[in-house]
C-alpha cells in the first residue's frame, strides 16, 4: 500500500513539474538559458569518481527529455558568435558540458550525441591528454570533427587562486596554446573546483577565450559576465529509479537561483 502511495505521489509530482517546466521551458533567451555540468558518462566509476559519473542509458534519457521539451543543445562558441549578431539561435537553447576531457566521452558520449544530432562543449586538462583514462589528441580531434567544442580546463588542474603569474600563465595561456598547436581550436574555459579571482579573468582577457563557465548555478542571457557563465550541475542520481524527477528538480531549481558573486 504505501509502496502504491508513494508511486501514485511520484507520478503526480513530475506531471505537476512537467506542465511548469513545459511554461518556463518555453521562454525567450532573454530570461535565460542552462548551461549543464557533466563529468564522466560511464557504468562503471570507480569510488572517487562515483559522483561525478553519469550511466549512459540515464544520460541518454535526459537528453531526450530536453529534446522532447523544444530545446536544442548549442556550443559556447555559438552563443559567443549570437552574442556578436553574426549567427541566430535555436528558440531554446542549451550547453551540455563536460569537465576534465575522461575517456568515457569519446566511447559513450559522442555515440549518443551523435544519434540525436547534438552537440557538447568539452574542457580537456592539457598535461591528462592521453595518460589513462583520459582523452588521447586522436580522439579530440574526432570529437571536435563531430561539432564537439574542445575548451580549455587548465594545464593541470590546480585551482586558480592566488597564483603567481608564471603559474598563471603556464595554466591559462601555455595550455591554450599547446591543445592549439594540436589543430584544435580553443575558446572557451573552465574554472577547476569553480575557484577564481581577477587576476585569472585578466589572463583570460589577454589570451583571447571568449568565455568561461562556473560551478555557480543560475541562467544565462546575453547579459551575463562572458567570464562568469553559470551552469547547473548533473551529479550521479540519488535514487538510479527517481533520476529523472531528480533531474527536473535541478533544472527548476536552476531557474528561480542565479548565484551572484
Ligand atoms: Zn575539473
Amino acid at each position: 500500500m504505501k509502496q502504491k502511495f508513494l508511486t501514485i505521489a511520484t507520478i503526480f509530482l513530475t506531471m505537476t513539474l512537467g506542465s511548469i517546466f513545459c511554461r518556463i521551458g518555453s521562454r525567450p533567451i532573454s530570461d535565460g538559458f542552462p548551461i549543464l555540468e557533466y563529468h564522466m558518462i560511464t557504468d562503471s566509476p570507480d569510488e572517487t569518481s562515483f559522483e561525478y559519473s553519469i550511466p549512459p542509458e540515464i544520460f541518454a534519457k535526459q537528453l531526450d527529455f530536453l529534446l522532447d521539451q523544444g530545446y536544442l543543445t548549442i556550443t559556447l562558441r555559438d552563443f559567443e558568435r549570437a552574442r556578436r549578431g553574426e549567427i541566430d539561435l535555436p528558440e531554446n537553447p542549451i550547453v551540455l558540458t563536460f569537465d576534465d576531457g575522461y575517456s568515457d566521452n569519446f566511447y559513450e558520449l559522442l555515440p549518443i550525441l551523435e544519434s540525436r544530432k547534438q552537440v557538447a562543449v568539452i574542457y580537456i586538462v592539457a598535461n591528462l591528454i592521453g595518460t589513462p583514462g583520459y582523452l588521447t589528441w586522436g580522439e579530440i580531434q574526432e570529437l571536435q570533427r563531430h561539432g564537439i567544442e574542445i575548451g580549455c580546463h587548465t594545464a593541470n588542474h590546480m585551482p586558480l587562486e592566488n597564483l603567481s603569474e608564471e603559474d598563471l600563465r603556464r595554466e591559462i595561456l601555455d595550455s591554450k596554446r599547446f591543445i592549439e598547436i594540436h589543430g584544435i581550436a580553443v575558446e572557451s574555459f573552465s574554472y577547476p573546483n569553480g575557484i577564481y579571482d581577477s587576476e585569472v579573468q585578466k589572463f583570460l582577457s589577454n589570451g583571447n577565450y571568449t568565455s568561461a563557465v562556473t560551478g555557480k548555478s543560475g541562467l544565462n542571457n546575453f547579459e551575463t559576465d562572458r567570464f562568469e557563465l553559470h551552469r547547473t550541475n548533473i551529479p550521479h542520481p540519488k535514487i538510479e529509479s527517481l533520476a529523472m524527477l531528480e533531474f527536473e528538480l535541478r533544472l527548476i531549481k536552476s531557474k528561480f537561483q542565479t548565484e551572484q558573486e
